[in-house]
């Protein structure tokens, strides 16, 4: 391959007929040799697609030629090639499986009543203006916040996107609905969404980051808010904005820092941890903290254990 490229992109516009998305999205996508995923529903599309730059480049020129989707932001990358496995399209019934595929409405302007946008020039602006009382709340799974996050930002404990409703009605964030909560994601997609189930449940000045991460790192690179890597979902798997950045993720074994996520070796668990380049290539720790522990305590006190059977 000549010059591999990435492109992620979404818009939310309505699409009363999302499975002749799909053929033709299908069609195009993979007639250029292209992979990646594409989500569509009723309410958009988001896609993350990889491949030479000239076949991205016309992929890219056909998708916006559909009007509902000239106004899509697309965010580009490098490629390594051969980023992703496979090329997969498919209709679901939200472009973020945040499990409310009711509560949200979609216009050709987009997702209604979601939080203000703030691009990346504008996130300092409030930053210089409101100082510590603003909060950075992490719209992406827990495990993402490992290697990169803002700086102080809270993470919600969320193993899949699921599980946010239960964590903002938890009662654990509570403090922060008279506050300016500025949520974040990699690439904006799962902002519009979150921000209104937030603004719906009390949390009264809600912001997100426009372009997400991605875009504010090309913005102000290693020297704004952003701390470490940013986890990706192709075969790179992070990304820093700059030379000689360190991710803040700690390998399991020797603690050194690593962006590198390995499964665990436990078939019935897989979960996914830290362990550095030199700690893999020496098979240390094979398995991840929660299994070490239980393991441990299994040897220790067995009738403690937490078993899987
Ligand atoms: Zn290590
Ligand atoms: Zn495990």
């Amino acid at each position: 391959m000549a010059t591999p490229k990435i492109v992620l992109f979404y818009v939310f516009t309505p699409l009363p007929d999302p499975e002749a998305i799909r053929l033709w999205q299908h069609t195009l996508a993979d007639s250029l040799g292209l992979k990646g995923r594409v989500i569509i529903s009723k309410d958009g599309i988001n896609a993350t697609i990889g491949g030479d730059i000239d076949d991205v480049k016309q992929y890219v020129r056909a998708t916006k030629s559909y009007a509902p989707f000239k106004k899509a932001d697309i965010k580009w990358s490098n490629g390594e090639g051969d980023d992703f496995p496979r090329l997969s399209v498919k209709v679901r019934p939200e472009l973020v499986t945040f499990g409310t595929p009711d509560e949200i409405t979609v216009t050709e302007n987009g997702v209604e009543g979601g939080g203000t946008h703030l691009k990346p020039g504008a996130l300092h602006k409030l930053l210089d203006e409101r100082g510590d009382d603003v909060v950075f709340f992490d719209g992406r799974n827990a495990m993402e916040a490992q290697i990169g996050k803002f700086r102080n930002a809270i993470v919600p404990d969320t193993e899949t996107t699921r599980d946010f409703i239960a964590e903002i009605e938890s009662g654990k964030y509570d403090d922060l609905k008279d506050k300016p909560v500025v949520t974040y994601c990699t690439g904006g997609i799962r902002c519009e969404v979150l921000s209104v189930l937030m603004k719906n449940r009390g949390f009264e000045e809600v912001y997100q980051l426009d372009g997400g991460i991605v875009r504010y790192g090309e913005t102000f690179g290693s020297s704004g808010y952003w701390d470490g890597s940013l986890y990706v979902f192709d075969k790179r798997m992070h990304v820093e904005f700059g030379d000689g950045v360190e991710s803040i993720g700690h390998c399991a074994s020797c603690d050194a820092n690593t962006p590198l996520f390995v499964n665990c070796e436990n078939a019935e668990c897989r979960k996914q941890y830290l362990r550095c380049e030199e700690c893999t290539a020496n098979g240390r720790q094979p398995l991840c903290p929660d299994c070490v522990q239980s393991r441990g305590l299994a040897e220790a006190a067995p009738e403690l254990a937490i078993t899987s059977s």
